[in-house]
C-alpha cells in the first residue's frame, strides 16, 4: 500500500493548497451532552467536530473535511511518534458582546503555523483557506442564536449545545495543530502531513479573575538558544519543559517556570526569555528617573512571537504613556530594580491565560523578587491591558483586530 492509499479522504485535484470550497462536511450522529461551563478544565473537553486535512507529496492535499471529534488512526512508523515533527497554534474564539461569535487577529496565527510547517517540511496551504475552514468548524459546533437576548452567561442555557461559553473570561480555544503522518523511520523529509483543528471550550487559565501566580527561575534547563528553534511553536520546543515544570510546581509551589538564557559564569548575568506558553514583560520606574519602562525580551530566534506580546506593545506605543523596550533583559538588572523599589508589575502574556499577572519571581537560591499585585487596583497595567484586549476581543469596541466568524 503506497502512502497515499492509506488517506483517509479522497484526493482533490493536487495543488499548492486544499480549498475551503472543498470542505465536506459530515455531521456527528452522536452529540455530547451539555456541560456546565463552570465546570470546564483548561483543554480537556473537545466539541462535537474536528476538521482535518491530510497531504501526500504524490497526489497534494486531499479533500479537507469536517467531521466527528474522534481517533485517527497512524502507522506505528509516523515520523511524529519517533522524531517529533510536530507543531501547534493556540488561539481563540469569543462570543462577542453582539452575539457574534469572534476571533483574535487570527491571520496571524495562519501564518506563524504556516512558518512552523516550513520549518518541518511539511506541507504548504494557503493561510486564508484554512481560515475559512476553521470560522466553518466554529460555525457548526457554536449554533448562534441571535435571539438570544443580550450577552449574559444564562443565555448559555437556552442555547442548543453551546459549545461557546457566552460568559465573561469564557472562549473557545482553537488548537491547530500539524505533524508528519509519513511512515519511514528515516530522518528525512516527510511525504505526509496531517493538518488538523480541534475546539475546546475553555474558562480562565489560571483559575478566574487577575491572581497573581509565582514564578520559579529556571537558571539550569534551558529552553532555547541561539542558533536554535525557540521561535517556532514546534512539539521539541515543549516536550522536555516537562520536567522543569513539574519540579517547579513540586518544590516550589511555583504555578510556571519562567525560563534565562545562561551569559557565562555569572548566573546573575543570565537573561529572561520567557515562561511554559507565555511572553514576560516587566514594567519598571527607569532608573534615570524620568518615567516609566516596559520591558520584554527582543524576537532573537530565543523567544516565541507571541501575538498577545505585539499586540500589547503595539497597544502600549499607540497610549505613549511610557517608554516600550524590546531588549534583553538580565536577572541582575530585576534585582537591582526590586532593590530599589523601581519593579512595579511583571506580568506574562499569551493566548492561553491572556495577561497574567506574577507577584514573586524564585531563584533557586531562594532569592526572590516581589511584585505584591493588587487585584482590585483598576489602575495597574496588567489591569488597563485585561481591558484593553478583552474589549477589543470580545467586541465590545469595534477594532479590526477583531474578526467575526459568524
Ligand atoms: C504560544 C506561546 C506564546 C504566546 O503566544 P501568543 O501568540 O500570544 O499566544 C509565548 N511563548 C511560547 C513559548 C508559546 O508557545
Amino acid at each position: 500500500m503506497t502512502q497515499c492509499q492509506q488517506q483517509t479522504t479522497t484526493a482533490a485535484a493536487a495543488g499548492d493548497s486544499f480549498k475551503f470550497s472543498d470542505l465536506r462536511i459530515t455531521n456527528t450522529q452522536d452529540p455530547q451532552p451539555q456541560r456546565a461551563w463552570q465546570e470546564l478544565r483548561f483543554g480537556h473537553h473537545f466539541t462535537d467536530h474536528m476538521f482535518i486535512a491530510e497531504h501526500c507529496v504524490e497526489e497534494g492535499w486531499g479533500q479537507p473535511e469536517i467531521r466527528p471529534m474522534g481517533f485517527i488512526s497512524l502507522h506505528p512508523a509516523a515520523q511524529v511518534l519517533h522524531y517529533g515533527m510536530c507543531c501547534f497554534e493556540g488561539m481563540k474564539a469569543y462570543a462577542g458582546a453582539d452575539g457574534r461569535g469572534r476571533l483574535f487577529r487570527p491571520a496571524r496565527n495562519m501564518e506563524r503555523l504556516r512558518r512552523s510547517m516550513q520549518r518541518l517540511l511539511l506541507a504548504d496551504f494557503e493561510p486564508d483557506e484554512l481560515l475559512q475552514c476553521l470560522k466553518a468548524l466554529l460555525r457548526i459546533d457554536r449554533p448562534w442564536q441571535p435571539e438570544a437576548p443580550g450577552y449574559s452567561m444564562y443565555a448559555l442555557l437556552r442555547v442548543d449545545r453551546p459549545w461557546l461559553p457566552e460568559a465573561p473570561s469564557y472562549s473557545m480555544y482553537v488548537r491547530p495543530m500539524a505533524f508528519s503522518s509519513t511512515g519511514s523511520l528515516g530522518i528525512t523529509a516527510p511525504s505526509r502531513t496531517t493538518l488538523m483543528i480541534l475546539l475546546s471550550p475553555a474558562g480562565p487559565y489560571f483559575g478566574t479573575g487577575l491572581r497573581p501566580v509565582q514564578l520559579f527561575v529556571d537558571e539550569v534547563n534551558v529552553r532555547a538558544w541561539p542558533g536554535g528553534a525557540g521561535d517556532q511553536k514546534i512539539g521539541s520546543n515543549y516536550a522536555p519543559t516537562i520536567t522543569p515544570l513539574v519540579d517547579a510546581f513540586q518544590r516550589h509551589g511555583a504555578a510556571q517556570v519562567v525560563c534565562t538564557l545562561p551569559q557565562g559564569p555569572d548566573p546573575d548575568a543570565a537573561l529572561f526569555s520567557e515562561s511554559g506558553g507565555m511572553n514576560i514583560m516587566f514594567f519598571m520606574d527607569k532608573a534615570s528617573g524620568g518615567g516609566q519602562e516596559l520591558v520584554t525580551a527582543p524576537l532573537d530566534g530565543t523567544i516565541l512571537p507571541g501575538i498577545t506580546r505585539a499586540s500589547i506593545l503595539e497597544l502600549a506605543r499607540g497610549w505613549g504613556d511610557f517608554d516600550v523596550s524590546e531588549r534583553p533583559i538580565s536577572i541582575r538588572e530585576v534585582q537591582q530594580a526590586v532593590r530599589e523599589g523601581r519593579l512595579r508589575e511583571v506580568f506574562g502574556c499569551g493566548t492561553a491565560c491572556m495577561v497574567q499577572p506574577v507577584d514573586r519571581l524564585l531563584r533557586e537560591s531562594g532569592e526572590a523578587f516581589d511584585t505584591p499585585f493588587d487585584a482590585e487596583d483598576p489602575n495597574t497595567l496588567t489591569a488597563r491591558l485585561t481591558r484593553t484586549l478583552g474589549d477589543i476581543q470580545y467586541g465590545r469596541v469595534a477594532h479590526e483586530w477583531s474578526v467575526p466568524f459568524e
